[in-house]
């Protein structure tokens, strides 16, 4: 199978051979010095300050949005929320479930973040914004530029999902003054699914150590504690981690995050030339490098995918919900090539000889 999924997405020859290992045990200091050099990785490849710490997290990307709210928010706060999609809805929902006061702005589908949808919400007493980078349920990137300005403006602690968005667009964390970022395994970090990862600047770490969060598993006091040492509080997915140590090491030596965010955006802008004259659209006004997000002007999307699968043995993504029958998504992370592009978009022009499409 050739996936075009946004996750999990291919991994290279030399993160899959690590993942064909035994899985050693971890209260070693050889464990130690992997995720030593972990944490010093994802510091490096998310720009993050010298006092910023990261915390490795057993469970998938979600796992981390939780932990993030539970962790570095209080009821005191009042927090603004993007909803744009899916994973936006997420987010509120979990304000809701750890009882965060908050205000949601609401996007429609495949719409821009533009200036003046944040106006109405300046100097109005919020204390934290929460945003998906890369809405990826409907493959909108929004602009962290205005967001991070509307931040440090009003003074506003910054909590940016960037699960499908890191290593696949920019993301310099000091620079733009995000307080907390949120990574998971299985989107450009091309690993298995099953580790997230939170990169908390100093003030979420401030924030971090004066809240009581009523959960044991998920109170990053402790895993910040252990993590001083290389270890942590539970049994971690230890393959999985070893496998990100193979894969972060792999990003380092050809060039850092910039090189993997180039061969990503390569990889999109070819696919969205070759894809011309197909008949479908692209929906979002802002792409980002991760996803081409697709509607078939001629066909059923979610038929697209299954027809995709069972006769050219290939993955995109599908929708759910509404979108279903009206979106699917072609993903760029991972390890893909040109060439790859080439065989997708030589089936979509077989389907359109054959009248699918
Ligand atoms: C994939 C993704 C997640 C995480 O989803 P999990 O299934 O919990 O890994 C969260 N936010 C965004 C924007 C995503 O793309």
């Amino acid at each position: 199978m050739l996936n075009f999924t946004v996750g999990p997405v291919q991994t290279s020859e030399a993160v899959c051979a690590v993942g064909a290992e035994q899985i050693p045990y971890f209260r070693t200091p050889e464990f130690s010095a992997i995720m030593m050099e972990n944490e010093r990785l994802m510091k490096e490849l998310s720009c993050a300050a010298d006092a910023s710490r990261a915390v490795f997290i057993t469970g998938s990307g979600t796992a981390s949005m939780e932990a993030a709210v539970m962790n570095t928010l209080t009821e005191k706060d009042k927090a603004l929320v993007i909803n744009g999609g899916s994973f936006g809805e997420r987010f509120r929902q979990l304000l809701v479930i750890h009882g965060i006061p908050h205000d949601e702005m609401k996007v429609e589908t495949g719409k821009a973040l533009k200036a003046e949808m944040l106006l109405p919400y300046e100097n109005q007493g919020y204390t934290a914004f929460l945003v998906n980078i890369h809405e990826t349920s409907t493959g909108v990137l929004y602009d962290l530029d205005l967001i991070s300005d509307f931040c440090k403006r009003n003074n506003v602690f910054l909590v940016v999902d960037a699960i499908s968005s890191f290593l696949a667009d920019e993301m310099n964390m000091a620079e733009k003054a995000i307080d907390v970022l949120i990574v998971g395994s299985q989107k450009a970090l091309a690993c298995p699914p099953g580790i997230s990862v939170i990169v908390l600047s100093p003030e979420a770490l401030a924030r971090v150590e004066a809240n009581h969060p009523k959960c044991m598993y998920f109170d990053l006091k402790d895993a910040l504690k252990n993590g001083q040492r290389g270890q942590t509080p539970f049994t971690p997915a230890v393959g999985i981690l070893r496998q990100m140590n193979c894969r972060m090491k792999e990003i380092a030596d050809r060039g850092g995050a910039e090189t993997e965010i180039k061969r990503i955006g390569g990889l999109a802008a070819d696919f969205r030339k070759k894809m011309i004259g197909l008949p479908f659209e692209i929906i979002s006004e802002s792409l980002s490098n991760a996803v081409t997000p697709l509607h078939p002007t001629t066909a059923d999307a979610y038929r697209i995918f299954e027809r995709l699968k069972e006769e050219y043995h290939i993955w995109v993504c599908p929708n759910g919900g509404e979108l279903r029958n009206e979106i699917f998504r072609v993903g760029h992370i991972g390890h893909l090539t040109l060439e790859d592009n080439t065989i997708l978009v030589n089936a979509f022009k077989d389907m359109k000889a054959r009248g699918l499409i």
